[in-house]
């Protein structure tokens, strides 16, 4: 969600551009601030920021981010086991050689997810590319969406260098293959063989008929190794559900000792289901709950888009169906209650990518009117407090922290 000024929209961010409301109802009685969720030298992404946010430290914790998924998706790795997100990706239609290619989307155009589980397992188990999967010892965890996991036996990750697509959308994907170990040679060859077989099958020769963008392709990045995470009930002896479409919250979510609550229709897209997660956070927070974290996904997935009115309608939307109805739940519900609303890390409508700057924080009690006046955007965040380390955050939200 949080930006830095867009010069399309004369030189306002996209939440500044959103037409917010509740947001800023709440911010103008609350408190605004920022906050560093990713720290200085931690890659920015939702991985580190969210470990950062729930309250661990992504420089002691911190391996990967496909073993946080994989562990939200109920996959248990071994010691010696290496997990990697596998994504469904998009290379241009040129008639180029395969490294030569551009990447042009890092989610084949947000493929819906039983279509991406029914080509990826026609890939894995074609007879050509099964035996290559089999002789890496590497096998495949099909997700409704995009994101698959693959988890690699006996294999070594120390020195691999795989960059994450969504922050080179556009480029030629030559520079971007893994490299730095022996086993970054067995990733590349799986790329390649997977692209031969995926670009002109036929569930794909069928979503280019549609105007859709094909899968053809499979992109190897996230690798980790297996991860444990301190209890946050024992640690903020708070119980509390997490509520997001993502495997990775998930992921964390468990590790931590958090309830997962899943929501049908939670889609971690614009057309996500947002009336079932606010119902589900209700829920949770009316039947013994501490807290209940709820994940927005859109304005992240439309920044990699390229879809900056996608990203201010979400804005919108979280503001419009999250926080207003959660907020008269709870105000009808006739319980004091304290809002902690954030971005986990900036996305840049800039170049599409994720950037590891401090994000913009609201923080609201029910009953309480701080007169700060604000609304919730950027500018006011760096007006306010900086919280420069982010795993303080859950600390301050349960008055922890001397406050
Ligand atoms: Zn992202």
């Amino acid at each position: 969600m949080a930006d830095n000024p867009v010069p399309s929209l004369g030189g306002r961010t996209p939440i500044q551009v959103a037409d917010t409301p509740c947001m800023d109802a709440l911010a103008k009685k609350g408190e605004v601030g920022w906050v560093r969720t990713v720290p200085v030298e931690v890659p920015p992404g939702s991985d580190t920021a969210i470990l950062s946010i729930f309250g661990a430290d992504p420089k002691v914790c911190y391996t990967g981010r496909s073993p946080l998924e994989a562990a939200g998706s109920g996959i248990s790795l071994a010691p010696g086991d290496v997990s990697y997100r596998c994504n469904m990706v998009t290379y241009e239609d040129v008639e180029k050689p395969f490294l030569e290619k551009k990447i042009v989307s890092h989610n084949a155009g947000s493929i819906e997810g039983e279509e991406s589980i029914a080509i990826i397992n026609a890939l894995f188990s074609h007879p050509e590319f099964a035996p290559l999967a089999e002789q890496a010892g590497l096998q495949i965890y099909p997700s409704p969406s995009f994101r698959h996991i693959g988890v690699q036996k006996g294999a070594s990750i120390q020195g691999l260098v795989a960059p994450p697509p969504h922050d080179h959308l556009g480029e030629v994907i030559g520079p971007l293959m893994p490299t730095g170990c022996e086993n970054a040679a067995v990733l590349r060859k799986l790329m390649e063989k997977a692209h031969e077989i995926l670009d002109h099958h036929p569930l794909n020769e069928a979503r280019r008929k549609m105007g859709k963008r094909p899968a053809n392709g499979i992109w190897f990045w996230a690798e980790g190794t297996a991860v444990g995470l301190d209890s946050f009930v024992e640690k903020y002896q708070k119980k509390g559900v997490v509520i997001s479409a993502v495997p990775l919250c998930h992921g964390i979510a468990r590790l931590a000792g958090l309830d997962i609550k899943l929501v049908e229709g939670a889609t971690g897209e614009l057309d996500t289901n947002y009336q079932g997660k606010v119902d589900a956070a209700v829920e949770a927070l009316l039947n013994g709950c501490d807290f209940a974290a709820v994940h927005i996904e859109a304005p992240d997935e439309c920044t990699h888009n390229g879809d900056t009115e996608g990203k201010i309608e979400a804005i919108r939307r979280l503001d419009h169906l999250v926080v207003c109805p959660l907020t008269e739940a709870m105000e009808r519900a006739g319980l004091p209650y304290r809002m902690l609303i954030l971005s986990d890390h900036k996305t840049l409508t800039s170049n599409r990518g994720h950037d590891g700057d401090p994000v913009p924080f609201l923080l609201y009690q029910s009953g309480v009117d701080t007169g700060a006046g604000l609304p919730y955007d950027e500018v006011s965040g760096e007006q306010g407090r900086l919280i420069e380390d982010g795993t303080r955050l859950m600390s301050i939200l349960f008055q922890m922290d001397g406050e």
